[in-house]
């Protein structure tokens, strides 16, 4: 069964199309089952009835043609249930309902079960049978397992097909689509969309209009020339140790790419109008899904070859397309099947107005940046059809997280008015940058910056940081193609600590592994956040972390701002470790005569067991920092990355507020500072509680510090503690967000909510 079940899910999941999608799923099951009708109804939502989508075994020329309201017959019961409904005889049910027209007046056993995307029911999934009888359990348990697999498939194919729609001018209905994923950075853009595709990765290569169709058609060839070259020389190469068998293999892949086989097929495609990749991508995968679909062992490997010829093919094209100058659009919003920090340079800064990314979270690291930068971002916007929204323009609304393509003008006219509006208070904030955060009965509260990017400490200083809590260094190692020489990093950081002196600067050391991968240095890992990641990598790697701490000792000979802060810290021997080959480093560069000072170390607590453990920490260094990104991800079990459980990633939850508030009384106990360095702080509500707790600095992105600076200095720390005060008794993360929101209202800091968006209404 569980082969069966893989194959449909595999054939369907390759599918072009809803159509596709649905005739696929309606004559598998079909046969599958041994069933004689097999129908899918989905939900039209306009019109709150389940149509007919497509059917084995009713007359065809339903298809379409009927419908149930939502309330209506055994399949509105199944849907308002949500449950499989199973029956001998469907006609004796009281909620039956004969369609008239698909002929199912013959057939008595009926098997309904939901089809449910996201807690909604997308539709009905229904086999029947002449014979009275009930569907045995395990033809139960199979369409209710193949229902709960197909669900994510239909959404998507649903969501793309509506977009190949818009290009019909005269459907004005169809403007205004709209996609949801999670809010990344806030803001509105409103732009073209550009797709960044992997490099040799088929499937993010998007749809693209060919400017030029024969130059299409001749790059295409001569990538297929170099193809063909690379193969026969491996194959001459091989030849001798190949057997006659293992050497026709080659003489397959040849075949393969003949000028009539799939050759002609591509260059087909380009003559419709694709572009040579888009076209190279849509045949390959058409011929891989034909392939995986077989029966036969053999051909089924065959869909391999065919893969691995694409990305040779594709590896060409994409060599010979970076040769050519790119054009952005002047707004540019781009696109990613998975954003990447390093992808945040790709397009000009001064061009880039949005990001979308289909994976991640409004805590990856992608978005992290992105909010440094002051770039609206929506995460894990995972159903929306990327390869097929090249150039179109769409709305990006930064503070819900959601996208709208082929924008009408009233909704333009409506974001653009709160873009206006956000001008409007981001201009009132920009008078802050000399005054310190202080709050209305005296209390100061130093405001530092997280910073990783070039960029950010030109803003930094721009906005009045009075020193760096985090420096992610991990950041400049991952837009590089190796590690970054001793020399090197003493001049990026001396930059650092040069633009800051003599205001404090905090260098992490090397955080990788987690979504922050070095393309030169792979972990690959079943469950990276658990995994070798932060200290766990520098502590097995003594000469990559002893290489940074020199680089940070002699970059801060002379200026003596540099704090040095080890992350995900799990247990003492860790910090002993760390400590030591500090402490090696800089005898070492005594002896070689820099008159170096031991910096203030520091440890972040970003862990669970960190946080029972940080007093006895706070002993062994200067400072505490909480990583507070990290500390949720681990303590509600929630992968920050992942866009399906975004939803559960709550800061606010009592569970987490707790840990913050037992790690500041815990290292004031020792007399040490402790500072906060997640993205909690550079929330105004956030800020407001991590003060009254007695945090002794926060440290923000560069772009909100002046939104926490405003919060600051509008709210005693008197009523920030009453405020904390009613926060710890509560026991709902949701109910202590809109509390927030309320108190800063009430605080008059209204500017500082997001604003109310056209779909609030
Ligand atoms: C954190 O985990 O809160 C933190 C500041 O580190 P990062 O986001 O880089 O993991
Ligand atoms: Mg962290």
């Amino acid at each position: 069964m569980l082969s069966v079940l893989r194959k449909i899910v595999q054939e369907v999941s390759t599918a072009p199309d809803l159509a596709s999608v649905l005739a696929l799923i309606v004559s598998r099951i079909q046969r599958a089952m041994d069933t004689q009708v097999c129908s899918v109804f989905l939900l039209d939502e306009v019109q709150d009835r389940y149509v007919l989508m497509a059917t084995q075994g009713l007359n065809p020329e339903a298809v379409g043609q009927v419908s149930l309201a939502s309330t209506e017959g055994i399949v509105g019961v199944v849907a308002q249930r949500a449950e499989p409904i199973n029956l001998e005889d469907a006609s004796i049910h009281p909620a039956f309902h004969y369609l008239q027209i698909t002929g199912e007046e013959r057939f008595h056993a009926f098997l309904g079960v939901p089809i449910i995307h996201h807690r909604k029911v997308l539709g009905v999934l229904v086999v029947q049978q002449h014979e009275k009888r009930r569907f045995d359990e395990s033809e139960e348990a199979f369409l209710v397992t193949l229902s709960a697999q197909l669900a994510g498939i239909i959404a998507h194919a649903g969501l793309s097909g509506s977009v190949a729609k818009f290009d019909d001018k005269s459907g004005g209905s169809l403007q205004d689509r709209r996609f949801d994923g999670v809010a990344g950075s806030p803001g509105i853009a409103i732009g073209q969309v550009v797709v960044a595709s992997l490099p040799a990765d088929l499937d993010t290569v998007p749809d693209k209009a060919a400017k030029d169709i024969a130059r299409e058609i001749e790059h295409f060839q001569q990538a297929l020339e170099a193809v063909r070259v690379d193969i026969r020389s491996v194959a001459s190469v091989l030849s001798q140790r190949l057997s006659s068998d293992e050497r026709a293999l080659f003489d397959v892949y040849l075949r393969m790419l003949d000028d009539n086989a799939l050759a002609a097929e591509i260059i087909a495609r380009i003559n419709e109008g694709n572009w040579a990749q888009g076209a190279l991508r849509e045949v390959i995968s058409e011929h891989v899904r034909e392939f995986s679909a077989m029966e036969d062992s053999y051909l089924r490997e065959r869909a391999t070859d065919i893969k691995d010829l694409g990305r040779r093919i594709l590896s060409y094209l994409q060599e010979e397309s970076e040769s050519e100058p790119v054009e952005y659009p002047d707004k540019a919003i781009l696109l990613a099947d998975e954003l990447t920090p390093a992808m945040l340079g790709m397009v000009p800064e001064d061009k880039l107005v949005g990001l979308i990314s289909v994976s991640g979270s409004g805590n990856s690291h992608a978005a992290i940046l992105a909010r440094s930068m002051g770039i609206p971002t929506i995460m894990g916007v995972v159903d929306i059809p990327y390869r097929r929204l090249e150039g179109r323009e769409v709305v990006l609304d930064g503070y819900t997280g959601r996208v709208y393509v082929n924008p009408s003008d009233k909704l333009k006219y409506a974001f653009l008015q709160i873009l206006n509006e956000v001008q409007a208070v981001t201009d009132e904030l920009e008078g802050l940058r000399d005054l310190s955060a202080i709050t209305p009965d005296g209390y100061r509260i130093p405001l530092w910056v997280n910073t990783g990017l070039a960029a950010d400490v030109s803003r930094a200083l721009e906005r009045g940081a009075e020193g760096i809590g985090l420096y992610r260094t991990e950041i400049p190692f991952m837009i590089r193609d190796c590690f970054p020489s001793e020399q090197e990093q003493i001049e990026s950081y001396r930059a650092q600590l040069e633009a800051f002196a003599p205001r404090p600067v905090t260098m992490r050391t090397l955080d990788i592994g987690g979504d922050k991968a070095l393309p030169y240095f792979p972990i690959s890992e079943e469950n990276p956040f658990l995994g070798w990641r932060g200290i766990r990598v520098t502590l097995d790697h003594p000469e990559i972390f002893m290489v940074q701490v020199r680089a940070m000792l002699r970059a801060s000979e002379g200026l003596d701002n540099l704090r040095i802060m080890l992350p995900m810290v799990t247990s003492v021997n860790e910090v002993e470790e760390a400590v030591r080959q500090i402490d090696r480093a800089l005898a070492e560069l005594w002896e070689e005569g820099f008159a170096v000072k031991r910096p203030p170390i520091g440890v972040m607590i970003e862990v669970p067991a960190a946080v029972y453990q940080v007093r006895r920490f706070a002993r062994m260094v200067d400072f505490i920092s909480v990583g507070s990104n990290d500390l949720t991800q681990y303590l509600l079990a929630v992968d920050r990355n992942n866009p399906r459980v975004a939803d559960l990633y709550a800061p606010y939850h009592p569970a987490v507020l707790k840990a913050l508030d037992f790690i500041v009384q815990e290292t004031h106990k020792e007399r040490k500072q402790v500072s906060i360095c997640g993205e909690m702080a550079a929330d105004p509500g956030g800020a407001l509680l991590l003060m009254a707790m007695g945090y002794d600095v926060l440290s923000v992105n560069a772009n909100n510090l002046p939104r926490i600076k405003f919060a600051v200095r509008g709210v005693s720390m008197f009523r920030a503690r009453q405020l904390l005060t009613k926060v710890r008794v509560m026991d709902d993360a949701e109910e202590i967000h809109q509390l927030l929101r309320q108190a800063l209202k009430s605080f008059g800091l209204s500017q500082l909510t997001r604003p109310s968006m056209p779909e609030d209404e």
